[in-house]
């Protein structure tokens, strides 16, 4: 039976960005995902866009994968954030976070070019794709996967399970971990659109009474937008035509950017909050949206998988230098006080601002009005909020330092 130090399910943007951490380590790595490398249709490399933290850039800097996206990344200079229908606003500078830009926005597909072409050129990752993990059985020192491959059923056996197969994870289904579950009846619609006097470098997140609106910076003065609107509008926003539909987006950012002139196709992806409360299992590990889905209202939730990503690496890779057991007890302890804080406090203020901005009693506009203003004046609370957006406060793993891992030499 094939034997590996660590197997992930699922190869999209988090169990990618893993065994591209992995690779060059010496461990030996199995990735098995479920649609076929490289088809249009997968779902994790998409026609989303992301923005990156200043963090994130890091991480995929010490694992060798920012040079391939840099190309493709416009710089977050600014963000401007307001509310519709109000005065206040707030605006966060690089110069408020200390480092050279406050983030990146990246398409999701060319994160997904750059990791396939990292994992083609490493030997001891193998990838199964097309491929699904039908079910696992944890026995002392070890996991037994069932597989069902391209070439058929096949059993393996790891030492750690991660699970980075998305937000309905069939390995959280089958554990049936407890989850806490919040659903915003809300859907973000997403296309790209240009206009005729773009601002380079500023994003812009503009709170409406459906929902945030958030238009994001590309490269050629292109903006991505990321629409929250209340499920029962989904339908009719994606059936408009491109000029009506750029009416509509006009009436609701305004005229900050000029003219909106031109738009892509739109797609719809459902909002909820999911968080698994316990996602450390014996032998098994939940990463990413496996572990925690997030309303995208902060672009929030890659980056937070990004950071489970570097901490699990530094963990696996430590635990294999000084010959322990990866999958053991205290490597997933080591693993769960690096990051339980971290994804549990994220989650929580992404729930609040989605519950807070959209909700129109006037007093709480009133508040959110006077927070705004006073976030824009007072230089600490801009740096604060800076550096928890940028992924770069509290403690970091090494590969979040922008440090390479050292080899296991297993
Ligand atoms: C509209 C929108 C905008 C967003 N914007 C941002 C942003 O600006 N910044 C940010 O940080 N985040 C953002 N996010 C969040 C980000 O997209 C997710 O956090 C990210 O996609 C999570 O990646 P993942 O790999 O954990 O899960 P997924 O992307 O869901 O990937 C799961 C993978 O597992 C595979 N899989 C599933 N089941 C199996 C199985 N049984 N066997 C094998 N393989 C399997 C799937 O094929 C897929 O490749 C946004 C999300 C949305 C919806």
């Amino acid at each position: 039976m094939l034997e590996y130090d660590l197997a992930i399910v699922g190869g999209g943007l988090v169990g990618g960005s893993l065994a591209s951490a992995l690779s060059g380590s010496g461990l030996r790595v199995l990735v098995v995902e479920a649609v076929p490398t490289g088809a249009a249709h997968q779902p994790s490399y998409d026609e989303r866009v992301i923005a990156l933290s200043w963090g994130s850039r890091r991480i995929f800097e010490a694992i060798g994968l920012w040079s391939a996206m840099a190309p493709d990344a416009e710089p977050i200079r600014q963000v401007h954030v307001s509310d519709r229908g109000h005065c206040a606003f707030t605006r966060i500078n690089q110069s408020d976070g200390d480092v050279g830009s406050l983030g990146y926005v990246v398409p999701a597909r060319v994160i997904g070019q750059a990791i396939g072409v990292q994992l083609a050129d490493a030997p001891e990752i193998e990838l199964l794709s097309p491929a699904r993990l039908l079910d696992h059985r944890v026995t002392p020192g070890q996991v037994e996967l069932h597989i069902d491959g391209a070439a058929g059923p096949l059993t393996v056996r790891t030492r750690l399970l991660v699970a980075a197969d998305g937000g309905d994870s069939a390995v959280r289904q089958r554990l049936d971990l407890k989850m806490d579950e919040t659903r915003y009846d809300q859907d973000a619609l997403i296309t790209t659109v240009s206009v005729d006097r773009p601002r380079p470098g500023v994003a812009f997140e503009r709170f409406t009474e459906s929902g945030p609106l958030a238009l994001l910076p590309m490269t050629e003065g292109r903006y991505s937008v990321v629409w929250t609107c209340q499920r029962d509008d989904t339908d009719r926003l994606l059936a408009l035509t491109d000029e009506t539909f750029l009416k509509a987006l006009q009436e609701r950012f305004g005229y900050r950017l000029g003219r909106f002139t031109q738009a892509a196709p739109r797609r719809a992806y459902p909002l909820m909050l999911r968080l698994t409360r316990n996602p450390v299992q014996p032998r098994v590990v939940l990463i990413g949206n496996a572990a925690h889905t997030l309303h995208p209202v902060a672009g929030q939730g890659f980056n937070l998988g990004l950071r489970d990503v570097a901490a699990l690496a530094g963990v696996v890779t430590q635990c294999a230098r000084a010959g322990a057991d990866l999958g053991g007890p205290a490597a997933l302890a080591d693993y769960r006080a690096w990051r339980g804080r971290d994804q549990f406090a994220t989650a929580r203020l992404t729930d609040l601002l989605a519950r807070v901005f959209i909700n129109p009693w006037p007093p709480l506009r009133l508040a959110r009005g006077a927070a705004m203003l006073g976030v824009d004046l007072i230089p600490p609370a801009r740096r604060r909020l800076a550096q928890r957006f940028m992924g770069v406060s509290g403690r970091l793993p090494r590969l979040a330092c922008g440090v390479p891992l050292e080899k296991a030499d297993v």
